[in-house]
């Protein structure tokens, strides 16, 4: 069952109200997270609380709880909703604030906890056709900020052009999908931009990386230059609620034989067996 968390209310989600003073909707003042849920559990629970933290010391919303009220609140809320396979989305917002000034008030954060039936099926995993696109949104992509205006507009043109997705450029380099960050496999060599301002330091991309260099892969967190796309046997975008997707065209072109590659599987099989390490750890 879909749940909601707002500001110590419990509610279904259609039930939470939220000021048309709040911030986070005047002027999208606000961070946020998503976590994946698997069997009960939050999955990279610690990391996404220490990025939320992050984002909140980037752009001066103090934090209204510790680390171990944030992980409370959040087990509280799955536990709530009964769900097993889901997705949390927490957003904290600086808070409600009458006056329409750019200057920070002095208010209390919102906090807005949801958690909803997971959709992602792995049995219908299939590659996806992405598009390149100038990638003209702000410079501080690393901060994660509830405005997406431009992650959308760069999605929707990619779909109103008959594709699934796009992949973002900033002066001729890769820096990440409009949700997700992307990969590219070479000679079973994985390529994926360094940490920068430009990208989100994607939870699932650190868990990627791990994950290949403990399998024996070879990785290496470089410039990806949107030509080495064409030459690459396979192309990933990795996100919480996608983990690993494999694209099969970019910009209409096949990558690698257009079907799933042999070094996602072995990335696969390795995510689904961390998956079930985490939950026994925490059983
Ligand atoms: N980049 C962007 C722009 C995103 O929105 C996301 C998804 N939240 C990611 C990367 C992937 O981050 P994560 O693996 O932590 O979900």
């Amino acid at each position: 069952m879909s749940i909601a968390y707002l500001n110590g209310q419990w509610s279904k989600p259609e039930d939470a109200k939220i000021s048309v003073f709040d911030r986070g909707f005047m002027f999208g003042d606000g961070v946020y997270e998503v976590m994946p849920v698997y069997h009960g559990h939050i999955f990279t629970l610690d990391q996404h609380i220490a990025r939320l933290k992050r984002s909140m010391a980037e752009v001066r919303i103090q934090s209204p709880l510790d680390a171990s009220a944030w992980k409370a609140l959040l087990e509280e809320a799955v536990s709530r909703s009964a769900e097993h396979n889901a997705l949390i989305y927490l957003q904290v917002t600086r808070g409600i604030a009458s006056e329409r000034s750019h200057v920070y008030p002095e208010v209390s954060p919102t906090i807005l906890v949801t958690v909803t039936p997971s959709e992602f099926d792995e049995q219908t995993i299939k590659p996806i056709s992405v598009i390149c696109k100038t990638d003209f949104r702000w410079a501080r992509g690393d901060i994660k900020v509830v405005s997406l205006i431009a992650n959308g507009m760069l999605k929707n043109q990619a779909m109103d052009e008959g594709f699934d997705d796009a992949i973002l450029i900033r002066d001729g380099l890769v820096t990440e999908g409009t949700s997700s960050n992307v990969f590219a496999v070479k000679d079973r060599v994985l390529w994926t931009p360094p940490k920068s301002e430009y990208l989100l330091h994607g939870i699932t991309r650190d868990q990627t990386i791990e994950l290949a260099r403990g399998h024996g892969l070879e990785v290496r967190e470089e410039n990806i230059q949107e030509n080495f796309l064409k030459q690459a046997d396979e192309i990933w975008l990795t996100a919480s609620g996608l983990e690993i997707l494999p694209v099969g065209k970019v910009n209409g072109q096949t990558v690698g034989n257009g079907c799933v590659g042999e070094t996602w599987y072995l990335m696969k099989k390795a995510f689904q067996e961390e998956i079930l390490k985490a939950i026994e750890k925490i059983d």
